[in-house]
């Protein structure tokens, strides 16, 4: 069988299982979308939001790019907040990093990857800004590091983004979170509160 039809396979098995736990489970995901969550978080196998976090479909609205960025040009990233913000209205969103990020890492040692080295180059520019201290460190503690100011300064995006600014200005319910994943342990943990 190729690699496609063991998919295709695998799908129909997943629908099978859904349907045999809730029998209205597609109907009732069909009706309606409102996820209560915006996940904007590493395109790495290694890190999906709703596996994760342990949500079904339909609890989670996704934007995923190599290291978790989110640039103010960005008009991907900056259409899925917009949507989300403000007609799926998700009350948190979630910029999620993950230790270990091979594009952190990448910034990190230089060299050339090709085109990704000008996505990438935004974290280069944020390692300059916290250089002293990151001069300090090396190693696993440095890229450790690293992964945690990216999700803060992207988290900052956000914050900083006028979809976000407008919308708390109108009052909406939002909130804005910096997560990091642990891919040791499968556990995530909160930056804002260290
Ligand atoms: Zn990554």
């Amino acid at each position: 069988m190729n690699e496609i039809k063991q998919l295709l396979e695998s799908n129909r098995k997943w629908s099978e299982a859904q349907k045999s736990n809730d029998p209205s489970f597609f109907e009732s995901l069909v009706a309606r979308q409102t996820p209560r969550y915006l996940w904007i978080g590493c395109s790495d196998s290694r890190v999906p939001a709703n596996q994760i976090l342990n949500l079904p479909p339909g609890d989670v609205f996704v934007h995923r790019n190599v290291a978790n960025l989110v640039i103010h040009t960005d008009f991907n990233c900056l259409s899925v907040l917009q949507y989300a913000v403000e007609v799926l209205k998700v009350k948190h969103i979630i910029v999620c990093g993950h230790y270990g990020c091979g594009g952190v890492e990448a910034s990190l040692v230089g060299g050339t990857k090709g085109l990704i080295d000008n996505w990438l180059g935004h974290i280069r520019d944020l390692s300059q800004k916290y250089d002293d201290e990151l001069s300090q460190l090396s190693g696993e503690q440095k890229s450790a590091r690293m992964c945690e100011i990216n999700v803060l300064e992207q988290a900052e995006n956000v914050r900083r983004n006028s979809i976000v600014k407008e919308a708390l200005k109108r009052g909406q319910d939002l909130h804005v979170h910096s997560l990091i994943y642990s891919l040791k342990n499968g556990l995530l943990k909160d930056l804002s509160q260290h």
